[in-house]
């Protein structure tokens, strides 16, 4: 049977953004996102500088905003770090922790992604907990071994109630900003793990939210939002332009009327 989890699209705009440009992009995606119907979130994770100006400018309308990292501490002497805690007072909803680019550039491990989701939800943020395998682990068949363990480490540290909390994105690392999607039967049988994998955790787990990302285009986004474990998005390069990432959105209409 068709599931009735609502969409979730949300963007990750990395390390982009200028105060002039954010204006424009985050006034273009606020009123294409009035359109939407409700049962399609939408929400896009800025650069921590710019958060005070995506409250300002989103408050009024329904794209939430987050952050892409928050710290395993809440507050003391730990320069450049940024609390969850703080990012919730711009009222972000949403902070992407364990995303593959701070796992591998800034030796993020499976055990601080785990903390990271749990300070995210102490602060009332929803942490979209990222996992995904390299090239060279899906070549040697350890796809599942990979994301399940990263997937495992946070849901050991968590309990039931906060597990059900929690979104995770799959995100192979080969198809992030290379251009090359996974295909749709490949992200969802991925998704079919991860989601018997949460299952296993509790009963109201299985119903967290599970977004693919990368490369998603408005030319493949709605194929893989029509599987039946892919809740939606986490985009990356395509959130950087207004009409790309509201095709995107839309794609995420259209796979929730066709079910
Ligand atoms: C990402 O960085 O989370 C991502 C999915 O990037 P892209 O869409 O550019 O592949």
């Amino acid at each position: 049977m068709a599931n009735q989890r609502a969409k979730l699209v949300v963007g990750n705009w990395k390390l982009h953004g200028r105060l002039a440009d954010n204006r424009v992009l985050l006034q273009a995606v606020s009123s294409g996102a009035d359109d939407l119907p409700d049962d399609v979130r939408v929400g896009v994770c800025v650069p921590c500088p710019y958060l005070a100006q995506a409250q300002t400018l989103l408050e009024s309308g329904r794209v939430a905003w987050g952050v892409q990292d928050i710290s395993a501490y809440t507050h003391g002497a730990y320069t450049g770090e940024v609390a969850a805690e703080m990012a919730a007072e711009f009222g972000a909803s949403f902070a992407i922790v364990g995303h593959s680019e701070r796992r591998a550039y800034h030796c993020e491990s499976a055990d601080l992604v785990a903390i990271k989701a749990e300070r995210a939800l102490e602060a009332g943020l929803t942490p979209i907990v990222c996992v995904g395998e390299t090239l060279e682990e899906r070549e040697a068949g350890k796809t599942e071994q990979i994301v399940g363990g990263q997937l495992d480490a946070v849901l050991a540290r968590l309990s039931v109630e906060s597990a059900a909390r929690i979104v995770v994105a799959y995100e192979p690392v080969w198809a992030i900003g290379t251009g090359k999607s996974a295909t749709a039967q490949q992200a969802q049988d991925v998704h079919a793990f991860l989601r018997a994998r949460l299952a296993a955790k509790g009963d109201d787990v299985a119903d967290v939210s599970l977004l693919y990302g990368g490369s998603v285009k408005p030319e493949n986004a709605e194929e893989l939002f029509s599987q039946p474990d892919i809740d939606g998005g986490l985009i990356g390069g395509a959130s950087l332009k207004d009409k790309d990432f509201l095709a995107i959105c839309g794609a995420a209409v259209a796979a929730t009327a066709a079910r």
